[in-house]
């Protein structure tokens, strides 16, 4: 394998830039040709691409976003868009692939090599943390540790005032980042995805914590929940109890950005390294993972099947915890 094609795909991450240097930097060590390929499918498809040198990924490490730009794009979603993406990486003379994002920028991955036979392999790059096959995604470290600095300042209005803050976290249909979160925030309760809510529950909680002189409580809520966002949720107990104090904030975007934190750009550096080294070695049709601290190669299969949950010991844990 001579030339390698680059490239970020779905929701950026932090992290995702020092997957890329070290993509990069081991390409050009193992003697290849690297071309970074800009927005992800969409540039893909366009042919928006260039040649990577070592000095193109100075001073990325500790950024955060992507300096090779993220989208997502419908046209690749179609056997038809991916034909005009295998024909400019034939042109580019591109034999192989390394490509960072969510699972479906993954099994965009795997539609490409088993229609065209483009050999690739994925890394996980979402602050979600919500691909089976790996521990942890690239991103999910930064972005949980924004959402605790972010609890911990509203942690001190709230105190100030003895209020009841529902703060509303990123995560798609994962819990991950809630949970985790959560755990390290001192969270009264966390409302997740994975679990169904029941309303009353809550507010029987938050009474008997009023009841022992909590002077202010912090409820954690993903997107995406079954139990409805945290507005919605706020809303419901103020309608069942009067004695609240109640906010709610919503964290947003910020949860994306932010320089990586060391465990991201470690993750990041390895899996970069071991993404070139495998791909040569002649792996394809795989996503890299840390599993107990060891990388692992993840068949498309194999892993895409079945969903990932956040850990039933982390729901018990947050929920001793918060007595
Ligand atoms: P994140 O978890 O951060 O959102 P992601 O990679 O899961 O990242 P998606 O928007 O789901 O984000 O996917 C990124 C891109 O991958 C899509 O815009 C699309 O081009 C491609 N893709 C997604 N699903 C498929 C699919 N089933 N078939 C082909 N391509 C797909």
């Amino acid at each position: 394998m001579k030339r390698i094609g680059v490239f970020t795909s779905g929701g950026d991450a932090p992290g995702m830039n020092a997957a890329i240097r070290a993509v990069v930097r081991a390409g050009i060590y193992y003697d290849k040709e690297i071309i970074g390929i800009y927005r992800g499918y969409e540039g893909m498809i366009e042919g928006d691409f260039v040649p990577m040198d070592v000095r193109s990924v100075s001073n990325i490490l500790q950024r955060g976003g992507t300096i090779l730009k993220s989208a997502r794009s419908t046209e690749f979603k179609t056997p038809e868009g991916r034909a005009k993406a295998y024909e400019q990486l034939k042109k580019h003379n591109i034999d192989g692939l390394i490509g960072i994002g969510g699972d479906g920028s993954f099994t965009g991955m795997h539609h490409l090599y088993k229609e065209h036979g483009i050999p690739y392999v994925c890394l996980p790059g979402t602050i979600d943390n919500d691909i089976p096959g790996t521990d942890y995604t690239i991103g999910f470290d930064t972005a949980t540790n924004t959402a605790v600095e972010a609890i911990d300042k509203i942690r001190d209005t709230a105190l100030s005032h003895n209020r009841l803050f529902f703060i509303e976290v990123m995560g798609r249909d994962s819990g991950y980042i809630a949970i985790n979160a959560g755990i390290a925030g001192g969270a009264v309760s966390v409302i997740i995805p994975e679990e169904q809510t029941s309303i009353d529950e809550l507010v029987k909680k938050l009474n008997e914590g009023g009841k022992h002189n909590k002077s202010s409580s912090l409820v954690i809520v993903a997107e995406g929940g079954k139990s409805g966002s945290a507005m919605e949720i706020a809303q419901k107990v103020k309608e069942k109890s009067s004695y609240f104090d109640t906010k709610v904030t919503i964290l947003g975007h910020l949860q994306r950005g932010g320089a990586p934190t060391y465990f991201d750009r470690v993750l990041a550096s390895k899996m970069g390294v071991a993404a070139v080294e495998s791909l040569d070695e002649g792996k394809t049709d795989v996503m890299i993972g840390i599993v107990n601290n060891k990388m692992v190669y993840n068949k498309f299969e194999e892993i895409m099947t079945q969903p990932k949950y956040v850990h039933k010991d982390d729901l018990r844990i947050a929920k001793i915890l918060s007595i």
